[in-house]
């Protein structure tokens, strides 16, 4: 077979470039430069991680991370332009310019070895500082997948796991004893979730059993990790398949658990998948996107339920969404920590969304210059493409209404106001 016919030594198969594929040309410089230099200084030095998964599936790279022998304050004293951060894990942050960077990290070892390696109670860990070789290195990481290491001096890559072979039959499976594994650090669930979904891997059958038991261990998880891993999971551009095993796996419900409520409700479901394949199309063609969209998304049903409940007992329009808003966030962020700049804008998109009925001259002119006019509009003509209370016309007429030129606008405006008028005209006759 393809990938048997290397040498094994102790655990260890080298894999030559005519086989694993990867070209040096395909390595950002800067990586290079920075192995170079680590192996001129008499250190080990290799590409590992994502970027070698990567580019052995033939796709490009999101970052090339770098992992060494040499200790953090040693890759410190060999580039000028290193910081030193982490307190969980010690990382070298070589920088390039004022904002990009590469991050070096020195090998690690089992916790258990030594007293400088922590674990909780229920068995995660909470530091694990402890230096060791490249194969400790190898088998302390997630996923067989990411724990290829290429090496430039010889072009080969290293493999202690049987991660090429992974790779090559598309498999995604945990290193170790899954259970164990997940314990120790109960986001490799989302990770696993988050590979498949992205590079088209399949879950192997081991990795995949134990997910649904231990799903609740999400819960000891500090929201603020989870808020970057729903990020990374709903912007990875693929979304759609994302929130689908999400769900498959009952992970969901411990990210979004309001949502998850709701996702029986046509329209609502209906709502987050359009949402979702919008974002997965932005991200393909490498348009922006805003966490602050995908929690208003995310958590437009709750919104709307407790701004009825206000609005039932008297508050006006603005002020129900507004009391809505701060129930359904602080709910929300017990579980992911969702920064305020970004609860901000979705507070706005939700508020706004009653500013569409009014389309007078003076305030539909003034709303076009409101700064999340956009993002309100958008989140609007979502609404009225899976018909969540507006119609297909209006956000049509919205979406002519930016089109027009300054007397275009004033003729619609007005055209609206005539409409009215018969309007009510024909209700009173
Ligand atoms: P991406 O392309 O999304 O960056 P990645 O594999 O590079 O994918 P990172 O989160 O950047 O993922 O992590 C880099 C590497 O560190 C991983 O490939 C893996 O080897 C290791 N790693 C990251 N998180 C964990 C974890 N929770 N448990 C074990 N190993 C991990
Ligand atoms: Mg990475």
């Amino acid at each position: 077979m393809f990938w048997s016919r290397r040498k094994k030594k102790s655990g260890l198969q080298r894999i030559p470039a005519a086989e694993h594929g990867i070209i040096p040309s395909q390595i950002c410089s800067k990586a290079k430069e920075t192995l170079q230099r680590l192996n001129q200084a008499g250190y080990e030095a290799y590409l590992v991680g994502g970027a070698v998964r990567d580019l052995m599936l033939g796709k490009t790279p999101k970052d090339f991370d770098i992992a060494t022998n040499a200790k953090p304050e040693e890759v410190k004293r060999l580039f000028s332009s290193c910081r030193l951060i982490g307190r969980r894990f010690r990382l070298a942050h070589i920088y390039f310019g004022r904002f990009f960077f590469l991050e070096v990290a020195t090998f690690r070892g089992p916790h258990h070895t030594s007293s400088q390696g922590t674990t909780a109670d229920d068995g995660r860990i909470i530091h694990d500082n402890v230096y060791g070789t490249i194969e400790e290195d190898a088998f302390r990481r997630d996923f067989t997948v990411n724990a290829l290491f290429y090496d430039l001096e010889s072009g080969d890559v290293l493999d202690y796991v049987d991660g090429a072979k992974d790779i090559h039959s598309g498999t995604l499976r945990l290193i170790g004893d899954p259970e164990q594994r997940y314990r120790e650090d109960p986001v490799r669930m989302l990770r696993a979730i988050r590979f498949a979904s992205k590079l088209g891997l399949e879950i192997h059958k081991d990795t995949k059993q134990p997910i649904r038991k231990m799903a609740d261990l999400l819960d000891n998880i500090a929201p603020a990790r989870l808020f970057d891993e729903t990020l990374k999971l709903f912007h990875s551009g693929k979304a759609v398949k994302v929130l689908q095993q999400l769900c498959e796996y009952h992970l969901f419900s411990r990210l979004f658990p309001m949502t998850d409520e709701g996702l029986h409700d046509p329209i609502f479901n209906a709502f987050i998948n359009t949402a979702l394949e919008n974002t997965d199309r932005r991200i393909q063609s490498g348009l922006s996107v805003t966490p602050a969209f995908l929690y208003a998304v995310m958590l437009w049903r709750a919104v709307k339920y407790h701004a009825d409940n206000a609005l039932a007992q008297g508050y006006p329009m603005m002020q129900a969404y507004h009391i809505a808003a701060s129930i359904v966030l602080k709910e929300q962020v017990q579980y992911t920590a969702i920064p305020r700049r970004f609860t901000s804008m979705s507070r706005e998109i939700w508020s706004l969304q009653s500013r569409f009925q009014y389309k007078d001259c003076r305030r539909a002119m003034n709303f076009l210059g409101h700064p999340r006019f956009r993002a309100a509009y958008d989140f609007y003509c979502l609404r009225a493409s899976v018909g969540d209370g507006v119609t297909t016309e209006d956000c049509q007429w919205w979406t002519d209404f930016q089109e027009q030129d300054e007397d275009g606008k004033l003729a619609m405006c007005r055209q609206h106001k005539g409409k009215r008028r018969r309007r009510r005209r024909k209700r009173k006759s």
